[in-house]
């Protein structure tokens, strides 16, 4: 991917996508330019809103768009389960070279969970595993699926784990992987962790195996501080993380490559609520937050972080998977309305 740039905006490539991604993501939108950050948006089509315009779930103007962008804002893309085309996402990470996937996961106040002060992160790799693709019939009723784990992949991910807590001042690791039964593949991607970590004497470095991971999750969260997962674990975990703090209505994300980077919230293009302007916008504009670090304005995405926070600590305008009776645009306009206020109360003690 390359970074373009004119009329000194940034240009951001900007997928709506299927399902609810068009509601979360003008959400999104309209809060990232209260800000006062504008970037070019370049709006392309993708998944099944291309397939049956034009076709194509990837159409080349998309492609296009990201080699030149080299940045993006993404909606949930619907793939057909067992049809035609493997996942978007899938072909998007391994298209770019998209290899970290990150997720925050941290307890809101005002959103009731039986958890609380959950601060964790998850980094999963996004290329390879059973992802990969690779699977084939033997013989009628017989099939394989091949889990694909590299040295390289399995370093740069744990790299990344490990320069991302040194960044961010996290104390410790947690390499998650189940190498008891396959010694092998989760051997080779324990291994590779373990050498990074030598390299970082400040931060500590823990495994787990993944079943005990998960209980241990939602018995005391607390234990955790940055997850390093294969793809697949990844997956399942980071699902189980959202629950932790509200669902998947909350938690944003963000995949990166060494060239480029696409944001976009955990969850899906929830069908059952397309179009009923019920989505929670929380986790797309909570992305657009991360997209706001990347470009380079930490201030900006503070200011939306703390503006979500103080909308859900309100408690007064939430959306149906938090039990409340709001609208999609009314929590939007919630958040836009606390941005204001820090902009103007700001403005009154300069
Ligand atoms: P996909 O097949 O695209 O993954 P899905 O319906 O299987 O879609 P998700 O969209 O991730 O999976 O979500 C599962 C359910 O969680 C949705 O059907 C919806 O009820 C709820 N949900 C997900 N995201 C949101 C959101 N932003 N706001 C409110 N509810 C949501």
């Amino acid at each position: 991917m390359k970074k373009a740039s004119a009329d000194g905006a940034r240009m951001v490539t900007l997928i709506p996508g299927d399902g609810i991604g068009p509601e979360v993501i003008a959400a999104a939108v309209a809060v990232i330019e209260q800000t006062g950050v504008k970037p070019r948006w370049d709006t392309q089509i993708a998944g099944m809103t291309a397939f049956k315009r034009v076709g194509n779930p990837v159409p080349d103007a998309l492609l296009r768009s990201l080699r030149q962008t080299g940045v993006a804002l993404k909606g949930p893309l619907e793939t057909r389960v067992g049809e035609g085309y493997r996942s978007i996402n899938v072909y998007l990470r391994k298209t770019f070279n998209l290899y970290a996937n990150l997720r925050p996961v941290h307890s809101f106040q005002g959103v009731h969970t039986p958890f609380r002060n959950v601060d964790l992160v998850v980094i999963r790799e996004s290329t390879e595993d059973l992802y990969a693709g690779i699977e084939h019939e033997i013989t009628p009723g017989v099939v394989e699926s091949i889990k694909v784990i590299t040295a390289r992949a399995s370093r740069r991910i744990a790299r990344f784990a490990f320069e991302y807590a040194r960044r961010e001042g996290r104390q410790f690791v947690t390499a998650i992987h189940k190498a008891n039964i396959m010694k092998l593949s989760d051997g080779l991607f324990l291994k590779c962790a373990r050498e990074v970590s030598a390299g970082f004497a400040e931060i500590r470095y823990e495994e787990q195996i993944v079943d005990a991971a998960c209980m241990r999750l939602v018995t005391d969260p607390q234990a955790f501080d940055v997850l390093l997962l294969e793809n697949l674990y990844g997956d399942i975990v980071s699902d189980l993380c959202a629950g932790l703090v509200g669902g998947l209505g909350v938690v944003p994300g963000a995949n990166y490559g060494d060239k480029g980077a696409i944001f976009e919230a955990i969850h899906g293009t929830a069908p059952d609520i397309a179009g009923k302007g019920l989505a929670n916008p929380i986790a797309a504009i909570l992305s657009g937050a991360m997209l706001l670090d990347y470009l380079g304005h930490p201030r900006e995405a503070k200011r939306i972080r703390a503006a979500t926070g103080e909308v859900l600590q309100s408690g007064g305008t939430l959306t149906r998977d938090l039990g409340g009776i709001a609208t999609t645009q009314q929590m939007t306009d919630a958040v836009i309305a606390s941005l204001r206020t820090t902009a103007s109360s700001a403005a009154d003690h300069a």
